[in-house]
């Protein structure tokens, strides 16, 4: 399976994963004229997407929707979410129940449950026919037991490491603001992230992926260390027992 991050941050996400031949976004959160351009930069034809799996209504997962309309690809999202999603078309709905089980060309697609301020936020478990496991969890206030079973024993992970509390705590941003980021339906720390991934990795070469990095209140060189830190008290270093990726 190939990753493409063609989008990561508060400006926009989106995330192709291909195999054989088709390929999945997950989230379509950049407009729909960069989504093109970017899919045709890693060589992926638009028209080869089979499906878009979002995580949640918020602009920054959402606004190049219009994306599904013009090539008729399906969107899937929580049933709920779909009161915040209006720029698809009808025969393009495809709303997920809880523990929902999809198949998407070539890919078998579960869905977990997670923690944001959106109405039905989800984080997505994507495999292959080979059974190779890529799991994605994006915007989180925090990781929990069923979320951390969901993911166990993927070869990828994609997950945010949103901010340095601290540099939230520092930041010019209103109290209510800092207080929505560090909430448990905000966003996920580094050190949230490192102990997640402290929990899923077990040194068999897994890809690991950090994403979704607040410009204001991150830096790609703290998150590296904070997750390099924490799974190095398992025995685990990088380039030997997993490959790190700050986008
Ligand atoms: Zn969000
Ligand atoms: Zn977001």
């Amino acid at each position: 399976m190939r990753v493409d991050i063609l989008a990561s941050g508060s400006s926009g996400n989106c995330i192709a994963l291909t195999t054989n031949e088709t390929t999945i976004l997950i989230d379509a959160g950049i407009a729909k004229t960069k989504i093109e351009k970017r899919l045709l930069e890693v060589g992926i034809k638009p028209n080869s997407v089979r499906g878009i799996f979002i995580t949640h209504a918020h602009s920054d997962h959402v606004k190049g929707l219009p994306l599904a309309n013009k090539y008729k690809i399906p969107v899937y999202a929580g049933e709920r979410e779909w009161k915040n999603i209006t720029t698809v078309d009808e025969d393009l709905i495809r709303p997920i129940g809880v523990g929902g089980i999809f198949g998407c060309g070539h890919f078998i697609v579960n869905d977990f449950n997670v923690h944001h301020d959106a109405i039905d936020p989800r984080g997505y478990v994507v495999r292959t026919l080979d059974n190779f496991k890529v799991s994605i969890c994006l915007d989180t206030g925090q990781v929990d037991k069923s979320m951390l079973n969901a993911m166990r024993h993927s070869d990828i992970y994609i997950i945010e490491a949103n901010h340095e509390p601290r540099m939230v705590e520092a930041s010019d941003y209103p109290n209510s603001v800092k207080a929505r980021i560090l909430s448990h339906v905000g966003h996920l720390s580094n050190e949230q992230t490192a102990t997640a991934l402290k929990e899923l990795v077990i040194g068999k070469g897994e890809q690991i992926y950090l994403t979704h990095l607040s410009s204001k209140n991150n830096l790609p060189m703290l998150a590296e260390k904070t997750v390099k830190r924490e799974l190095s008290k398992k025995g685990y270093q990088a380039g030997n027992h997993y490959e790190l990726e700050v986008i």
